[in-house]
């Protein structure tokens, strides 16, 4: 942290904030220019000072940070790419002949290979689910999503089937041995919710859920966090570190669409976030264009703009019958166009040198 003088301070002012300096634990570089004296702190964790308790001491002018205020989550203090193993519960290997090792090195995310996550927005029956299941796993996809409890605005709308929805999401996951991933919307679902799943996902409107975000951090199950429609990309990686602090070291980032000015798509997808955080972030980053968009027809090319700019997952939602879906039906890829899109995005991949 860098602190400017204004121009022209009393000696006993720069004095005073020097003294604040030392009380915090940290030393300090002076230079004395002509007209402004600059204060650099040294010390290693300055993160975790409130530098903007300096703003408001006597004769500083502003305050300019050095190290960013997330540290776990930071590329500065990682080797190379955080890779997360999916490690699939005993479930899904009962009716396979996979051994747990199998399974569990087949789901990667964050290596070469792109991994694809599809399923409905919400789960409304066990056939629904199962169908699902079954066609898009035939179609390349290694993740099942389905939301059991799902957020809605209005508290009269559709808001999932609950622990049914879990058994039978778990009943696919048997019998295809998809991974599965569902959302827990509170600190009070989320025993049961792991209890299920092979990862949490923290919804975009919990992404700034403090309490939610330490308790996934302390346990082990991998959380998928999704932006939140109005966070900043720092404030995303806050969030990250909030989980990260506790020990969860199995995080991935998705961009899911943030709310702008424009009301011709539901969110804005913000491609810029997907190359941007891979610079900042070693976690890996998934790509939502079905809740960016907003719109079936938008789906495929958001997701091969994702799948160019760099996204290790894409999270697709996929129904059997969109027309006839009870929440996000607009938004929903059937069997066929999930397929479509599948063989188009193996070759965006091999574009851009990767694998779908
Ligand atoms: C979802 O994926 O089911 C969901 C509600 O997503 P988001 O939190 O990004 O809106
Ligand atoms: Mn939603």
């Amino acid at each position: 942290m860098i602190i400017v003088m204004k121009r022209g301070v009393e000696p006993a002012a720069i004095e005073s904030v020097v003294r604040r300096v030392g009380e915090l634990g940290h030393r300090v570089h002076l230079s004395r220019g002509e007209a402004r004296t600059i204060i650099g702190l040294i010390g290693a964790d300055e993160y975790k000072l409130d530098y903007r308790s300096f703003e408001i001491l006597d004769g500083v002018d502003k305050i300019m940070r050095v190290m960013s205020p997330y540290q776990l989550a930071s590329r500065d203090f990682a080797d190379g790419d955080t890779i997360i193993s999916i490690p699939t519960s005993a479930a899904s290997l009962a009716s396979g002949k996979k051994s747990r090792k199998e399974v569990a090195a087949s789901i990667e995310i964050g290596g070469n290979k792109i991994i694809v996550c599809a399923g409905p927005s919400t789960i409304e029956s066990r056939e629904q689910i199962i169908e699902t299941a079954h066609a898009v796993k035939s179609a390349g996809a290694t993740l099942l999503r389905g939301s059991p409890f799902t957020p809605r605005r209005s508290p009269y709308a559709f808001e999932g089937l609950g622990e049914d929805a879990l058994k039978y999401l778990a009943e696919a996951r048997e019998q295809t041995g998809l991974a599965i991933i569902a959302e827990v919307m509170s600190v009070a679902e989320l025993d049961l919710l792991s209890s299920y799943v092979d990862i949490l996902q923290v919804g975009a409107r919990n992404n700034q859920n403090y309490p939610l975000l330490k308790a996934v951090g302390n346990q082990s199950k991998p959380v998928l966090l999704k932006r939140g429609v109005n966070s900043t990309i720092e404030e995303v990686l806050l969030a990250a570190e909030h989980v990260l602090v506790g020990g969860n070291k199995n995080v991935i980032l998705c961009e899911r669409g943030i709310s702008t000015y424009e009301i011709a798509t539901r969110y804005t997808f913000d491609v810029n976030a997907i190359p941007l955080l891979q610079e900042m972030t070693h976690l890996p980053v998934m790509a939502d264009p079905s809740r960016g968009a907003g719109r079936a027809t938008l789906v495929p090319p958001i997701a091969k703009a994702a799948v160019a700019a760099g996204a290790s997952a894409l999270m697709l939602d996929v129904h059997p019958d969109p027309e006839r879906a009870l929440i996000n039906g607009s938004q929903s890829l059937n069997f066929k166009q999930f397929e479509q899109v599948m063989r188009e995005l193996k070759q965006v991949a091999s574009a851009v040198g990767r694998e779908i």
